[in-house]
């Protein structure tokens, strides 16, 4: 009788751990099914930093997620400067001179920029600062100047004139120069910008390469001009933040597609807030 009783108990012991493992199994199958999804969900958003596992945060994560997403889109080292959103004409960043060279930039990104200036030339780089800030007024009198002089090889057509000068200078407001953040760094003093000379240079290299540690991305990228609608320009560079500067050099993108990027996760995140 006694060792029937021990059996039994046995038996009911070898049931219980039986049960334990198969619930075990079940549940670490179901987190890496989790984890995939995670996964998958961050390789389709490009953005790995802000959206993970959608399909279980709370309401209050979406929220907040949106805010730091707003505050993104709202924050003065992500604004655009384009044809269509250009600058004012009184715009008039803070401005500071860089070292003892005759240019200027936005405050904001002097310490940012000096390391970037250090850190070349610890390297042994040559890191000459072509253009920096421009008032609105010189550019306007840049693209006067263009436009006078392409006058003659269009009949004095002012109207193709205008057309043709503002593919090679930015009009007076939709310079990004106008706006502080941006420098055309090139090898040497005397440079005639050509892509395919200064793309070929030490300088490009390193600065395509290190550029997003402190800050900056190559702004007009040879493949994206029909998204910029600004030629290659393989020396103008420009300070949107470290953080932003690594996503965007990382993945091969421009600021225009960056922010379209944040849009997009902003609207998934709030399609998510109606069906919760
Ligand atoms: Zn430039």
């Amino acid at each position: 009788m006694k060792h029937k009783g021990i059996e039994k108990k046995l038996f009911f012991y070898i049931i219980i751990i039986i049960l334990i493992i198969i619930i075990s199994i079940f549940m670490i199958f179901i987190k890496n099914k989790n984890n995939q999804k995670d996964f998958n969900s961050n390789i389709n958003n490009n953005i790995s930093s802000s959206i993970s596992n959608t399909s279980s945060i709370s309401n209050d994560e979406i929220a907040r997620q949106i805010k730091e997403i707003d505050n993104k889109l709202d924050d003065p080292l992500l604004r655009l400067i384009t044809k269509e959103l250009p600058l004012n004409s009184n715009y008039l960043p803070e401005l500071i001179t860089i070292n003892n060279l005759n240019k200027q930039v936005d405050k904001r990104i002097l310490n940012d920029l000096n390391k970037m200036l250090s850190d070349g030339k610890k390297a042994n780089i040559n890191l000459y600062i072509q253009s920096a800030y421009r008032s609105y007024n010189v550019q306007k009198t840049l693209y006067e100047n263009k436009i006078n002089n392409l006058l003659p090889k269009y009949d004095n057509d002012n109207a193709t004139a205008t057309i043709e000068a503002g593919k090679i200078v930015a009009p007076p407001g939709t310079s990004e120069h106008q706006y502080g953040m941006s420098l055309d760094i090139v090898e040497k003093s005397v440079s005639s910008l050509v892509p395919e000379v200064e793309e070929k240079t030490a300088t490009y290299k390193w600065l395509y390469k290190n550029c997003a540690n402190y800050g900056f991305i190559l702004r007009y990228p040879k493949n994206k001009t029909d998204i910029t609608g600004i030629m290659y320009e393989p020396w103008h560079f420009r300070y949107v933040g470290i953080e932003n500067a690594k996503t965007i050099m990382s993945l091969g993108i421009t600021l225009e597609e960056y922010i379209e990027q944040l849009l997009n996760e902003k609207n998934i995140l709030e399609e998510k807030n109606k069906i919760e």
